[in-house]
Order: C-alpha cells, then structure tokens, then sequence
C-alpha cells in the first residue's frame, strides 16, 4: 500500500489509483472540472484563455494548465488554451519548453561549450604570462 502526501492539501492518502490527490481533493478538482467544461462548451466561450476561465468558473489556473497538459481540455477544441513553458512561462500547448527556450537551449549549450574552450585558452596564457622570466 502506498501512502502519499496530496500536493493539494498536504493530507495523506492512500495511492490507489491514478488519481494526484487525495479523494477530497480529487471530488473538488472534479466538481471544478464540470464548471469549466460546462463553461467552455459554449460556443462564444471556445477561443477562451486560461485567464479569462480562470476568471469566469474562480477555478485555479494552475488546475487549468494541469488539465491542458494532460490533455483533458484540448486545445484542438479550444485553440487559446495552454500552459506555461517550463523556461519563461510563455504560453504553450506541446512539449516542455516553447519554440524559442528550445531552440535558444541548444545555442546556449553550444555558447558554453566555445567559453570553456575559450577559457582553457587562457588559462594557458595566464600560466606563461606568470613564467618568472617573463618578469622585469
Ligand atoms: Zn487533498
Ligand atoms: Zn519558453
């Protein structure tokens, strides 16, 4: 049996399923749930953001990106919702990171890789620089 503390309310639970939280909180996200997708399936409320539920059902954002990343609210359906990216929080609907923070990671890898290099260059420098006979 596993025992695990809810991320929602900190209380212990019993891990008997698939479920992230505890039963308590899981009949809350649940009820939140049906408020939002209630909301969202009305026709003028499908280009909805996550702001603008958010306001509308007083349901946590973090809840609605849970849902989004999860894929029970699909942004097929509902083209302006996403959750934030892992890197600058810019709104995304796929993968971790947006377009920009991977792209951007991969200069920066390479970036780093030329300062190393760079820096063993002059650490070298620096040690022939200090050669005593170099001294005047
Ligand atoms: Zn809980
Ligand atoms: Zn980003």
């Amino acid at each position: 049996m596993d025992l695990l503390n809810c991320p929602t309310c900190g209380k212990i639970y019993v891990n008997h399923s698939v479920r992230d939280v505890c039963d308590e909180c899981y009949r809350k996200e649940e009820a939140a749930y049906d408020k939002v997708y209630r909301f969202l399936r009305k026709r003028e409320n499908r280009a909805a953001t996550i702001e603008t539920v958010a306001k509308a059902t007083e349901v946590q954002e973090d809840l609605l990106y849970k849902w989004v990343r999860r894929g029970r609210l699909h942004t097929a359906l509902f083209p302006n919702l996403g959750y934030p990216c892992d890197r600058c929080g810019k709104i995304i609907t796929e993968g971790k990171l947006c377009e920009e923070c991977s792209t951007g990671l991969k200069d920066e890898l390479s970036i780093f890789e030329k300062e190393k290099e760079r820096k063993e260059k002059l650490k070298k420098t620096v040690y022939y620089s200090q050669d005593p006979s170099e001294k005047y």
